[in-house]
């Protein structure tokens, strides 16, 4: 199991063993890549507990798709199953991870990885000094937004719906009540 390539377990609602295998499949199809892997968390599945990180030091919160460790450290991994090109979006949701992992890990991932579309396509992402000075420049204005009270939320309904944190989103409950 261990030797398993399983990112492919994040196709969420599948076993993981299915998954795995599927994982396994697409793997050499798809990229060849066939490095060991070993999975420690996947988002829904039992065997692998989900690992879910609320830093109160940061100020930040995530939840990835899935853990694994390459090379003794651990890797956020995002999938976006619907998606067709790499979106700004998606780096700065895996640069949160991995300012989470750093945190409650203890050890700074050198990268996480993106995997996009039906196809399941791999793209790695590193965590480069450039890339967090990228992502504390959004942080600061997301903050900053909320400070002054320029951006406000505009929930709707079909898209919260699927949200992760909709249970502690005031404008959600506020408009399903
Ligand atoms: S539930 Fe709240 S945070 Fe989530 S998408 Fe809707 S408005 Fe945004």
């Amino acid at each position: 199991m261990a030797t398993e390539w399983v990112l492919l377990l994040l196709l969420a609602g599948c076993t993981a063993i299915v998954l795995r295998r599927a994982f396994v499949a697409a793997q050499r199809e798809l990229t060849g890549f066939e490095t060991e892997t070993t999975l420690v968390s996947v988002d829904g599945a039992k065997s692998y507990p989900t690992r879910e990180y609320v830093s109160e030091l940061q100020g930040l919160a995530g939840r990835p798709d899935a853990i694994i460790v390459e090379n003794g450290f651990f890797i956020p991994v995002e999938r976006k199953p619907l998606a067709k090109k790499l979106r700004d979006r998606y780096v700065a949701q895996l640069l949160v991870y991995m300012r989470l992992i750093e945190e409650f890990e203890g050890k700074k991932p050198p990268y996480g990885y993106v995997i996009l579309g039906s196809k399941a396509r791999k793209l790695r992402i590193e965590n480069s000094t450039e890339r967090q000075e990228w992502l504390s420049e959004i942080l600061k204005n997301m903050n900053e937004s909320i400070r002054t009270g320029t951006a406000t939320p505009d929930p709707q309904t079909d898209k919260c719906k699927k949200c992760d944190v909709n249970q502690s989103c005031n404008a959600f409950q506020q408009q399903i009540q």
